[in-house]
């Protein structure tokens, strides 16, 4: 009984790509999926990183694999798949996590500026969707597609303009998966995680504490916690063990879904 529960969160025998998985957010999601027994690509932009994240899994007893990818190239995300099929021979879980967040108000925004957001975060997304499909299709009933989004997409912050257009794309186009995949049995989720700290966040609390004539994070922390019902900000481990949970069999019968992963601090907003 309690044996054939566990084979319902079991991943054994999987492959899963994690895109932007050398750190934050993607580290944890990628280290969790490896915990359940599924061989991890790690795919960033960071090689150094990346190289690091896919042999802390493997010392830790895990199977992974570090493959350099620009979520701003076409050639190299069509690389990453085929790379992924040719030496595992199937790709089952794709977990679309990569993304940036530059501030800047919608005023004084560089068309450049916005142009690379959507092409990172949501170009990026669709490219590497594009290229995974007929191995997920192939993978049937095992086919997990979760990308990742944001809080941002049910209120929206100053500043962020083209990352909250790109969040919004992203939950749009995963229901739209999720409806193109259904047949094969393939889902297709989107995980919203609250406010977790991650070196990327950590650049944006930086400014906030700055604009405040604060010399560290530990206020705007603090405050920002106090509006999270659960009491605390998020940490990778967090968003990944929800990504799993998405990720297992037991998931098979959720498709189409965007899952806050928040504390609760939708509530609050
Ligand atoms: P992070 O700490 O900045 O880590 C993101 C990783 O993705 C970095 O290694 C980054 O490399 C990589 N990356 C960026 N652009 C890439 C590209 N073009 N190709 C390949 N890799 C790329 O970010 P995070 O905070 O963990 O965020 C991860 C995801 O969670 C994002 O989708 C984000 O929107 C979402 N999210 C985060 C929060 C939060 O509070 N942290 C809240 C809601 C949603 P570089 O270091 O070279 O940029």
């Amino acid at each position: 009984m309690h044996n054939k529960a566990l084979t319902m969160f079991d991943l054994t025998g999987r492959t899963a790509i994690v895109t932007g998985g050398a750190k934050g957010i993607g580290k944890g999601i990628a280290a969790n999926l490896a915990l359940a027994g599924a061989t991890v690509v790690v795919a960033d932009r960071d090689t150094e990183e990346n190289i690091a994240c896919a042999q802390q899994i493997t010392n830790a007893g895990g199977k992974s694999t570090a493959i350099t990818c620009d979520m701003s190239s076409e050639t190299e995300i069509t690389a990453l798949v085929e790379s992924t099929i040719s030496s595992f021979g199937h790709l089952d879980i794709l977990v679309n996590n990569a993304a940036i967040y530059p501030m800047s108000p919608i005023a004084d925004m560089a068309t450049d500026m916005w142009d690379e957001v959507i092409r990172i975060n949501l170009r990026g997304a669709f490219l590497l969707t594009r290229a995974a499909i007929p191995a997920l299709k192939r993978s049937g009933a095992n086919g997990r597609l979760i990308n990742i989004s944001s809080i941002d997409t049910w209120k929206s912050y100053i500043g962020m303009g083209h990352y909250d257009a790109s969040k919004g794309g992203i939950e749009a186009f995963t229901r739209s998966c999720a409806l193109e995949l259904a047949e094969f049995g393939v889902t297709a989720n989107v995980i919203a995680p609250g406010a977790v700290k991650t070196p990327g966040s950590k650049t944006v609390r930086n400014n906030l504490a700055r604009e405040r004539g604060e010399s560290n994070t530990d206020a705007v922390d603090a405050d920002f916690a106090t509006r999270i019902p659960l009491g605390r900000w998020a940490d990778a481990d967090d968003i990944g063990q929800a990504t799993l949970l998405l990720a297992t069999p037991a998931a098979h019968y959720i498709t189409g879904q965007t899952i806050y992963v928040d504390g609760g601090l939708k509530l609050t907003m």
